[in-house]
């Protein structure tokens, strides 16, 4: 059989034309590919590089109508927001590895989210809630209610700066794992870390001269145990 060379050779290169073209076009779509990862992975390198800050929320409890406990000539609220408020904010400015952030202190966080539906139903979840009371009806020292069975290290921190200035209550041994609180079990069943800090009785003379006289230490205490760090 005769063979025509030249329509074989030009049938083949027509053949391999659209290969040669396909696979042209994979590389520059595979290098095109491979700029956007790096460039992706650059910006997300960058975007990681400044941690986002651990978040605490410190609420002093009550207020907005509800004074909470009485004693001493002062109710828990007005204590709270006038002795230990001013004490902790300052302390709170001078933190450089976490940011501290302060509840209205118009408002009241529990009556917020049981009657509005809003307080700790909107909080964001990665953050850490500290809670301020102060105990009532008898009795002395101050305790640190959790919620899990064991106390975290920042439990424990908090528990001794009570300790130190004020005296632990002796029924709790510092620690009171309580999941009767509707507004901690909302915090709990949310996922929200917190600790609720009883820092003593306010019916009790002792504890009340203690903390008015160790505020600034107190509240120095505090803002060193929430947050891990030193403050100068
Ligand atoms: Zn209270």
């Amino acid at each position: 059989m005769k063979h025509n060379w030249k329509m074989g050779f030009v049938a083949g290169i027509m053949l391999l034309l659209p290969l040669v073209l396909a696979t042209t076009t994979l590389t520059t779509a595979n290098a095109a590919n491979k700029t956007t990862t790096s460039k992706t992975a650059k910006k997300a390198k960058a975007k990681a590089k400044p941690k986002a800050k651990k978040h605490y929320l410190i609420v002093m409890g009550h207020g907005a109508g509800d004074p909470g406990a009485r004693g001493n000539g002062t109710t828990e609220a007005t204590f709270l927001r006038k002795h230990m408020l001013p004490q902790l904010r300052k302390y709170a400015k001078k933190v450089k590895g976490s940011t501290i952030t302060f509840y209205n202190p118009k408002k009241n966080l529990v009556s917020d989210t049981l009657y509005h539906h809003k307080g700790s139903y909107k909080l964001n979840k990665k953050t850490t809630v500290i809670m301020f009371h102060l105990d009532a009806p008898a009795g002395h020292g101050g305790h640190v209610i959790i919620h899990k069975k064991h106390p975290t290290k920042r439990d424990r921190r908090l528990a001794k700066v009570i300790k130190k200035y004020v005296g632990l209550n002796r029924a709790y041994n510092g620690f009171s794992y309580r999941t009767n609180l509707r507004n901690c079990n909302v915090l709990r069943h949310r996922g929200i870390d917190y600790s609720l800090v009883e820092s003593g009785f306010i019916t009790n003379k002792n504890d009340v001269k203690h903390l008015k006289k160790h505020m600034a230490k107190i509240a120095k205490a505090d803002i060193e145990a929430i947050t891990n760090e030193k403050i100068k």
